[in-house]
């Protein structure tokens, strides 16, 4: 059966979840970056097909850690858990998600569309593809308008083979050092931007210099930087001056590493990973700067470990425990509802 296409200006004005059409005031307090179900093992672990040892309290903290690599914790298809856990998120006030597992990490739109039903949580469901090192080799041959195409499809028509659309573009993967392919996806989001009205999320390589980088690519390539965001910034830069040098371009700063306390950082121990309260003086320092209407924030789960049901902190921690301490420190109501708010529904409000 032929699927129904929609045309731009179906969207504008509106929010796209894996449910359908919203008008963005239904949006409330809104995590800009989490996965829900996803595949973050690599190629070459999934090939092995070994999930190692159940997790248990005997074993938890090692793997939440990150120093004893466990397949099992970057794997999560269990729809009953996600919709618990996410039905903990709303008892608690947060009331949308969007949800950037995209190609290369198995993204689940009817998944998603389920977990939305059981909960009555919102899901704006992403597009794109991920870091080079997730996606088909065969990628390398296809062309910046190729990606577009399916990209803008995503969005209008449906993803990966079903009828459930694309909210935002993203999140689009680039590595550190940034090559060719990941180049050529990020312009084929841009086109499918400036198709579709969307805004893109871009997961940036880890050196402390890439997101700059990016900014300024998506500007010289016709990007609207004021409707795209930068991913992980809590793990990339960590000093005032490349910070507000990158809100100047223009682009959103994502902090969304909230809830990841530990300074041990796997993925690259070179760095000091923040707590939240640090994440929360890097929030103040762009504010003082005026760029309030430049930040969101989540918690990028990803592994199971960081779900309540595995002994974690869950999707409702920056509702439960961070909001209360924005305020011990001195961050306004109309700062919080920006941050939490009114930012989130101006990026996911179509153009
Ligand atoms: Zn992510």
């Amino acid at each position: 059966m032929a699927r129904s296409r929609l045309s731009r200006s179906d969207l504008t004005g509106k929010v796209q979840t894996v449910r359908g059409l919203l008008g963005p005031a239904e949006l409330g307090q809104t995590l800009m970056h989490e996965h829900v179900l996803w595949d973050l093992r690599t190629p070459e672990v999934r090939a092995k097909n070994d999930l190692g040892p159940e997790l248990s309290f005997r074993n938890i903290f090692q793997m939440a850690y990150g120093e004893t690599y466990s397949p099992r914790n970057m794997l999560f298809d269990d729809v009953a858990i996600a919709i618990d856990e996410l039905q903990m998120m709303r008892d608690v006030g947060g009331q949308t998600v969007v949800e950037l597992t995209c190609g290369g990490i198995r993204p689940d739109p009817k998944g998603l569309a389920q977990v939305s039903e059981g909960t009555s949580v919102n899901i704006v469901m992403g597009c794109g593809y991920y870091v080079e090192e997730y996606q088909d080799p065969k990628n390398k041959e296809r062309s910046a308008d190729d990606f577009a195409g399916e990209m803008a499809a995503q969005v209008l028509e449906g993803a990966w083979g079903t009828s459930v659309r694309s909210g935002i573009i993203g999140e689009i993967g680039t590595t550190t050092p940034w090559g060719a392919l990941e180049r050529t996806v990020l312009k084929g989001a841009i086109l499918a931007q400036q198709e579709t009205g969307a805004s893109v999320n871009i997961h940036p390589g880890r050196h402390e210099d890439l997101p700059q980088e990016i900014a300024e690519f998506v500007a010289a390539n016709g990007g609207d930087t004021s409707r795209t965001v930068i991913s992980h910034i809590d793990r990339t830069i960590f000093d005032s001056e490349r910070l507000l040098r990158l809100a100047d371009t223009g682009v959103t700063v994502e902090f969304d590493l909230f809830g990841t306390e530990a300074a041990h950082y796997k993925l690259n121990t070179t760095i000091d990973m923040p707590n939240d309260a640090v994440r929360l003086q890097h929030l103040r320092t762009l504010i003082d700067a005026g760029h309030l209407d430049r930040i969101v924030i989540s918690h990028d789960i990803c592994q199971r470990t960081r779900l309540t049901n595995f002994g974690g902190h869950g999707y409702g921690h920056i509702f439960r425990n961070v909001v209360p301490m924005m305020r011990r420190r001195g961050f306004s109501e109309a700062e919080i509802q920006a941050i939490l708010v009114d930012n989130p529904r101006r990026l996911l409000t179509f153009a």
